[in-house]
């Protein structure tokens, strides 16, 4: 089967019900498609939210646009925090809060991972036309038969037929695996801890108003607010650096000395490092996502396509986006999905990939940069023209997190105002310079005068 076959419907599957997969069964759902979303963990509202994962995630403009469109964003908010900047704990000296735009008005919020993914289940299961199922781990697929290769909780093994199967299954997707698709997954060298700060005296121990970051130069730990006044904090280190403290006395030692502010704020601290896993950071890079078989077309679709780390809190933003362009791709083609398909992932990959980049560069510049003077004074001076230049000057994380532009505009978007503004300085500069030049002889004649 091709782009241009015909291919109105028939089985359709979705391979994982995590966020992106849930939000995609409610908008298909609510386009009159009947669909089938396979989910390889029990339901978590009965069992539970699965440990391991990120307890919470900072949701931005794109994610609520995405909610939005199935009315899931005035409820998300209600059950989030918001983040109106950074605090950043320097080594050795007082915090310091950094506000993310420039009106100090803006803010990213703070949402309970297994919250957001409880509504998008409750809306996927209220929607006509979706069925889900729990417990039956994705094996692999069949394109030439057009079949789900699955596995029940057992692991006894079934097919199931389908005629295009949309792959959420995550960062470790197993259709990506079986479709084997041209790419590589990076694995970062860091890998990621949490950590609680449970409630002081019933209230908040840090201020819940911001995203806490305290910079160490190749490694880092943030923490966002939950809404039962914990903070989740997050270890960003060396996979080699965790196993390196490997006793009680090490991790408070270390603890005492490189996080002294946040340290005696965790009574677990010995018990949640030894207990909590290491997480992985991997970035996805794949092409092509859309693979037509003579019996299904699969594509690949949020972290299973493109994962990435987690440093613009846009991993699941991101998934959301691509949610609403599959929507759109099959709005525009009539229901087409071989086309709307192809549409989606031509429209899409330069996107995931310019976000891709950018999550990566953040991290450098929250781990170590942040807590620079220079950087500071730089981030002072953006904010000072975003509010000269409204809408002209605009900085990379406003346009990341508080506008739904494509992301692949954003870096070029960038070049283009600092050139601007580059030939703006020169231009100041020089008109000083001619200025000055104008009123030597006259300061000159002045003098000789006197
Ligand atoms: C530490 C950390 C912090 C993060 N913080 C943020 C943040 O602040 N903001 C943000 O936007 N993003 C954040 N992310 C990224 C975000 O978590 C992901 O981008 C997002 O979850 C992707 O959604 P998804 O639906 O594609 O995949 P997932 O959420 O991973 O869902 C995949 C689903 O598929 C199921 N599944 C997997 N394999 C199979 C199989 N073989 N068969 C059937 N089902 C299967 C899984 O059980 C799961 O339910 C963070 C990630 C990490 C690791």
């Amino acid at each position: 089967m091709g782009p241009d076959d015909g291919g109105h419907g028939g089985r359709i599957a979705i391979v994982g019900a995590g966020l992106a997969g849930c939000l995609l069964a409610v908008l298909l759902g609510r386009r009159g498609v009947e669909v089938t979303v396979y989910e390889r963990r029990p339901d978590p509202r009965v069992a539970g939210a699965e440990r391991g994962r990120s307890i919470n995630l900072a949701i931005s403009a794109r994610g609520l646009a995405a909610l939005e469109q199935v009315g899931l964003r005035d409820q998300s908010l209600k059950q989030a925090l918001p983040m109106h900047g950074r605090m950043v704990h320097p080594r050795g000296g007082d915090p310091n809060f950094q506000p993310y735009s420039a009106d100090g008005e803006r803010h990213i919020n703070s949402i309970s991972r297994a919250e957001l993914n409880r509504s998008l289940l409750e809306t996927a299961e209220a929607t006509p036309g979706v069925t889900l199922v729990f417990s039956r781990r994705v094996t692999g697929v069949d394109t030439k038969a057009g079949a789900l290769l699955l596995e029940d909780a057992d692991g006894r093994p079934s097919t199931e037929p389908a005629d295009v199967i949309l792959a959420g299954d995550g960062a470790y997707s197993a259709v990506r695996d079986s479709l084997r698709p041209d790419g590589e997954t990076d694995f970062l060298e860091h890998g990621y801890k949490e950590l609680t700060v449970p409630p002081r005296d019933g209230e908040f121990a840090l201020d819940p108003d911001a995203l806490h970051i305290w910079p160490r130069g190749t490694s880092m730990m943030i923490a966002l607010p939950n809404l039962d006044r914990s903070f989740t904090c997050t270890l960003f280190w060396k996979k080699s650096d965790f196993a390196a403290l490997d006793s009680p006395g090490k991790v408070t030692s270390y603890f005492a000395e490189h996080y002294p502010d946040v340290a005696g704020l965790i009574p677990d601290l010995v018990d949640d490092y030894q207990r909590n896993p290491v997480g992985s950071l991997v970035t996805v890079r794949c092409w092509p996502w859309v693979r037509y078989g003579d019996g299904a077309i699969v594509a690949l679709l949020g972290d299973a396509a493109h994962a990435i780390v987690p440093f613009f809190g846009q991993g699941a933003n991101c998934a959301f986006e691509d949610c609403i362009e599959i929507d759109r791709c099959l709005a525009e083609t009539d229901g087409h999905w071989p086309r709307a398909l192809s549409l989606y992932q031509e429209r899409r990959k330069a996107n995931t990939d310019a976000i891709a980049e950018m999550a990566l560069d953040n991290f450098i510049e929250m781990r170590d940069r942040v807590s620079s003077p220079v950087y500071r004074a730089k981030q002072f001076a953006t904010h000072a023209l975003e509010r000269r230049l409204a809408g002209r000057y605009v900085s990379r994380y406003e346009l990341v997190s508080f506008s739904t532009i494509p992301y692949a505009e954003i870096p070029s978007r960038i070049r283009r105002q600092n050139r601007v503004l580059a030939l703006a300085v020169v231009g100041a500069g020089t008109a000083l310079g001619l200025g000055l030049r104008a009123l030597i002889p006259r300061v000159r004649r002045h003098r000789r005068g006197r």
